[in-house]
């Protein structure tokens, strides 16, 4: 049912307050997005050596989920997703590397079976399960909750569900990599991470234009609705549906919607949260390189810790843990790596022995070392940078919650009263872009069902 059109304040242009602010103005509300930098927040464009690089997210997962939101906006599809060669990529185990998904000509091609067999309870239900607010009275969430439980009970965490199923020690390596989407190591990551490479399998994919086209596209949806974008705006006080901005200027609104981490939108209402690293989530150094010509490396390797034990530790405790996730995306004369960090909000640059040290591991595990000898230019993106418009310290997916909380099971902190709600990382913990814009399609429903 349409309601009265509102003046509504969205805090934060990063993906989520973009894509909710498209969806707000198509029913009509008035809609303006502050955002203390420019617009895109972890997603930005750089230019580096000549050429065009779109840093953070750089793998497109999940695809129904962007077709949801586009659906729900009547919009075509304007991205183009084009799938990338090798899906996951190569997991460079201790144990050996392997493809992921593995292919038939594989000797764990079996094993790979065994683990997609054990998964296929929640396939169908995945969209339903990142799309639809989590409340035990809506069938559709019911439905779906009950196709995570067949798939992961009783286990709770990643590395529980993973030795339960007693899968050879390279499969089980690689695959519990993948609780780093959640930016927890297996130990504390919910069980359905484990399950993330068999429900993405080859469905990867990035926009033909590169991961800046998403954020072109998100920000001219929102314009041709009416939504005001103010970027260089930082909001420095939140009182109920006000926001104070930096300069002093007061911004009334009937609602305030903060597409911020809750940690910082507590701080910005003169709150006092504790947030320990050890119950952070882990942040990055997020390294982008201009080459003189294409790395002879596949589209995407993984270099994960080669002990998730010692890696846990070391996050916790705020240290740089001896050898760390090193995620390395080739593409053409263009090269990203990341290399996951504790969330101490270091200002690691390239030049840190560490940092070193994690690059000599990535060019000798992928055999050619003089590729990162070669790099004409290069950007860092340290904690730091993270930590100026996230969580403290940087952690890239917010507080760690316990795996009873995290992923699609957590609690709905969306509505924090009548008029000021909640979207984005850390409301939405884990799994990048799915999660955001399967959020942004919850707060939506959860709005429109108030005729907002
Ligand atoms: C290096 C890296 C690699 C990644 N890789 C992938 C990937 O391959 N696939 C994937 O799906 N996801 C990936 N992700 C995750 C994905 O990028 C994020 O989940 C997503 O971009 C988060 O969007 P958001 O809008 O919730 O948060 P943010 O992008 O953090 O947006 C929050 C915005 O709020 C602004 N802000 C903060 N404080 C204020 C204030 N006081 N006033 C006004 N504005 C403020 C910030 O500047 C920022 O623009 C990656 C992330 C990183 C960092």
């Amino acid at each position: 049912m349409a309601g009265a059109i509102r003046d509504i304040g969205v805090l934060g242009g990063g993906i989520a307050g973009l894509a909710l602010s498209a969806l707000l103005a198509a029913r009509g509300h008035q809609v303006t997005v502050y955002e203390r930098d420019r617009a895109g927040g972890k997603l930005r464009r750089i230019q580096l050596g000549g050429l065009t690089f779109d840093t953070g997210p750089s793998l497109f997962t999940f695809p129904e989920v962007w077709q949801a939101y586009l659906a729900r906006l009547q919009e075509a599809d304007p991205l183009r997703l084009t799938r990338l060669p090798g899906g996951l990529g190569i997991h460079h185990t201790p144990f050996g590397a392997l493809p992921l998904p593995v292919p038939p000509d594989h000797p764990l091609y079996e094993a790979w079976q065994q683990y997609m067999r054990a998964a296929a309870p929640l396939r169908s239900h995945l969209t339903a399960l990142l799309t639809t607010p989590p409340r035990l009275r809506d069938p559709a969430f019911r439905a779906a909750s009950g196709g995570l439980f067949r798939a992961t009970a009783p286990h709770l965490t990643a590395r529980y569900w993973l030795r339960a199923r007693a899968l050879p020690a390279a499969l089980t390596h690689a695959l519990g990599t993948h609780a780093l989407n959640a930016g927890l190591a297996p130990q504390d990551a919910p069980a359905l991470y484990a399950l993330i490479p068999a429900l993405v399998g080859d469905d990867v994919f990035r926009p033909a234009a590169g991961m800046g086209a998403l954020l072109d596209h998100l920000i001219a949806f929102g314009q041709a609705r009416g939504v005001r974008l103010r970027e260089d705006t930082a909001v420095v006080s939140v009182k109920g549906p006000t926001a104070t901005l930096d300069g002093g200027e007061t911004a009334h609104h009937d609602l305030l919607i903060s597409a911020l981490d809750p940690a910082r939108l507590t701080a910005l209402q003169s709150k006092r949260k504790r947030s320990p690293v050890a119950r952070r989530t882990v942040s990055g150094l997020a390294l982008d390189a201009a080459l003189p010509a294409p790395a002879p490396w596949p589209a995407t390797n993984v270099l994960p810790p080669s002990d998730f034990g010692v890696f846990r530790r070391a996050v916790q405790a705020g240290v740089l843990p001896p050898d760390t996730l090193c995620l390395v995306h080739a593409d053409g004369p263009r090269l990203g790596v990341l290399l996951t960090t504790p969330a101490t909000g270091e200002n690691l640059d390239p030049g840190h022995p560490w940092v070193q040290a994690q690059l000599s591991r990535v060019g000798r595990t992928l055999g050619t070392p003089e590729v990162l000898n070669s790099v004409l230019d290069m950007a860092a993106l340290p904690p730091a940078h993270f930590a100026l418009g996230g969580h403290p310290g940087g952690a890239l997916y917010g507080a760690a919650l316990p795996p009873w909380r995290g992923g699609p099971l957590h609690p709905q902190p969306y509505r924090l009263s009548d008029n000021l709600w909640q979207v984005g990382t850390g409301v939405h913990p884990g799994g990048g872009l799915p999660a955001i814009l399967g959020g942004v399609l919850m707060v939506d429903q959860l709005l429109r069902e108030r005729s907002i």
